[in-house]
């Protein structure tokens, strides 16, 4: 990326010949949505609600939470859009009021939505709040459920979602959803794949074991298939298809999912530039044809060296 290049991108995303993708941020409280609000992004993909409670005891109630949702709305107003994503308690996301107690395998345990099978009370308060900070800022964000892994999950979760008249979405975080991408698509506005837990389980590598990095890389052959198969489906079902995990961060991976059809990149505020700018510098062909060498590619490290060399081909 040509320094001058970076100093001066100011969004929206697009490539040169003009191919626009959204550019977003993932926040984790008010203060951070304050913060990415100032940067060149056109909303929020991620708000992780459950980094508001990690030092929270007791489940806060639905005016609390209301209060806090607000701050998030309100920092990006009715213009830009903002995708909450409820509770994602669990695994790496300890949460005291809401992670069940010892469990042998937490990250393929009761985590996410799937604390919501047995009762779905606290889900609903969140969504009651979410549903009240939307009225009070006067804005229309989207939801989605984290951990989603059947076509019946998503149906139920978008049911609830809708009863509050808001837009309705999943993660595409494990290997089931990917593959179901198209049937979930019928039941659900939108999806958002988080490529940090895809990658996990695709891989079936903790994402938190350093000594497995080399598996835990979204560039993986496997995951970049997956996120393929989800981004076809949504462009067949005319819906928008995001990603919003680490993957989106690296600018040349943020074109390589441009190429697939992915049509919203979510990340923290730091990389916004880097990537918004990376991109400005490709065309919507280059982008595509190092999605397909990335594709074909055996390993990652083939596949960055094919798509940065795609990439960097004068066309
Ligand atoms: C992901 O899994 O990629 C994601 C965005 O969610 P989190 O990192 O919060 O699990
Ligand atoms: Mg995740």
């Amino acid at each position: 990326i040509r320094h001058a290049a970076l100093a001066s991108w100011n969004g929206p995303a697009a490539t040169s010949d003009g191919q626009r993708i959204k550019v977003l941020a993932n926040v984790a409280d008010g203060a951070s949505a304050r913060q990415a609000a100032a940067a060149p992004v056109e909303g929020v993909g991620l708000f992780r609600t459950e980094l508001c409670f990690l030092n929270t005891t007791t489940e806060p109630t639905v005016a609390e939470q209301t209060a806090i949702y607000g701050e998030v709305l309100s920092a990006f107003g009715p213009d830009r859009h903002v995708v909450v994503r409820t509770l994602d308690a669990g695994s790496d996301k300890p949460i005291a009021y809401a992670t069940p107690a010892a469990e042998e395998n937490p990250a393929l345990g009761v985590r996410g939505l799937r604390l919501s099978f047995t009762d779905p009370s606290m889900l609903e308060r969140q969504i009651e709040a979410i549903a009240a900070a939307a009225a009070v800022t006067g804005t229309r964000p989207w939801v989605m459920a984290p951990m989603v892994a059947t076509v019946a999950e998503a149906a139920t979760f978008a049911g609830r979602v809708r009863r509050y008249g808001l837009t309705a979405g999943v993660m595409v975080e494990t290997p089931s959803a990917a593959l179901l991408a198209d049937r979930i698509l019928t039941v659900v506005d939108f999806l958002s794949i988080g490529t940090n837990d895809l990658t996990q389980y695709t891989m079936a590598a903790d994402r938190m074991a350093t000594q497995l990095a080399h598996l835990t890389d979204p560039w993986q052959p496997a995951v970049l298939q997956l996120i393929a198969i989800t981004a076809r489906a949504g462009q067949r079902a005319g819906k928008p298809v995001g990603v919003c995990g680490e993957a989106a961060a690296d600018p040349a991976l943020a074109a390589v999912l441009l190429g697939l059809g992915i049509t919203s990149l979510s990340m923290a505020a730091a990389a916004v530039r880097p990537v918004g700018a990376q991109l400005g510098q490709v065309t919507a062909r280059q982008c595509s044809r190092a999605a397909e060498v990335a594709l074909a590619a055996g390993d990652p490290a083939e596949a960055r060296d094919a798509a940065r060399a795609a990439l960097s081909r004068l066309t």
